[in-house]
């Protein structure tokens, strides 16, 4: 094999056996227990598991915002806590429930306020985010305060804020749950098509089993606290590219849906 083909199967980000544990004053709270899977270039990727195993924890190790007490993480072959100057190298962008967009600022100053912060108002950057806002039609909106816009919309700039920075991976915590249903479905959809369309890794943490069914390529299923893998699940849904709302008539839907929902009903 020659060195090209090794690192066109290298996964972008390689976890291996990580562990966590909290330390409070009533003791120690284990939240991860050897956690180890590999993500590669382009995939979108789910994470479920029951409510408080761990998920939000696993996110903040991949953004380098806690450190694994046990094991390893490298981002594209690189360990991460030997790198010098990761933001710079390997920006990571994260996604939450709330949008935290600013009310005493436009759209515009919102989704530039990263590039400001980090000192990176540079021309391109700024073409880039323009571009961002007219395809996804923001751009008439730039103006405006976040409070004009509807929770799909404030969503999409909240994403476009963060693809501004360039990030190789997406973390996303349950970005979607503060919206209702309907706008739910088309927002999600909406996202993982961005996402897409951007070339960007995506780690999506949802509740939803539709959801993670409808947007992955693959599920990885978290046992209870001190979360571990469970499963891993590949999904295949026969439906053209763009059929990203009607996922749930594929014909395997009901089938992972079911496998999904024995998994975690063990766990409650
Ligand atoms: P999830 O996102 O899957 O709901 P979290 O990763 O937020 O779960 O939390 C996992 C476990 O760790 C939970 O039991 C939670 O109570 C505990 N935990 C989370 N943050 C802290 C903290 N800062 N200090 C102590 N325990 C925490
Ligand atoms: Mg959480």
């Amino acid at each position: 094999m020659t060195s090209t083909t090794v690192n066109s199967r290298q996964p972008i980000l390689n976890l291996q056996n990580i562990s966590y544990s909290y330390h409070t004053l009533e003791g120690e709270v284990k939240a991860l227990k050897d956690i180890s899977f590999q993500v590669y270039s382009g995939e979108f990727i789910s994470i479920v598991g029951p409510s408080g195993c761990g998920k939000t924890t696993l996110l903040n190790l991949l953004a380098g915002i806690y450190r694994a007490e046990k094991g390893n993480i490298q981002l594209q072959g690189q360990n991460l806590y030997e790198m010098k100057n990761r933001e710079e190298i390997f920006p990571v962008g994260y996604m939450l429930q709330q949008d935290h967009l600013f009310e005493f600022r436009t759209i515009w100053e919102n989704v530039i306020l990263g590039l400001e912060i980090h000192h990176k108002m540079e021309e391109e950057r700024i073409s880039n985010v323009i571009s961002l806002l007219k395809r996804y039609h923001l751009y008439e909106f730039k103006d405006k305060k976040p409070s004009q816009l509807s929770g799909g919309m404030r969503q999409r700039v909240a994403l476009i804020r963060t693809l501004a920075l360039n990030p190789e991976i997406l973390l996303l915590d349950e970005p979607f749950s503060a919206l209702d249903y309907q706008t739910r479905l088309e927002v999600s959809a909406d996202i993982a098509k961005i996402i897409k369309e951007n070339n960007k890794t995506a780690i999506l943490v949802t509740h939803n089993l539709s959801e993670a069914i409808g947007l992955s390529q693959r599920i990885f299923v978290l046992s209870k606290r001190p979360a571990e893998v469970k499963k891993e699940l590949k999904i295949n849904l026969t439906l053209p590219e763009d059929e990203s709302l009607g996922y749930r008539n594929a014909p395997e839907f009901n089938h992972y849906f079911n496998e999904l929902w024995e998994d975690l009903k063990d766990d409650h």
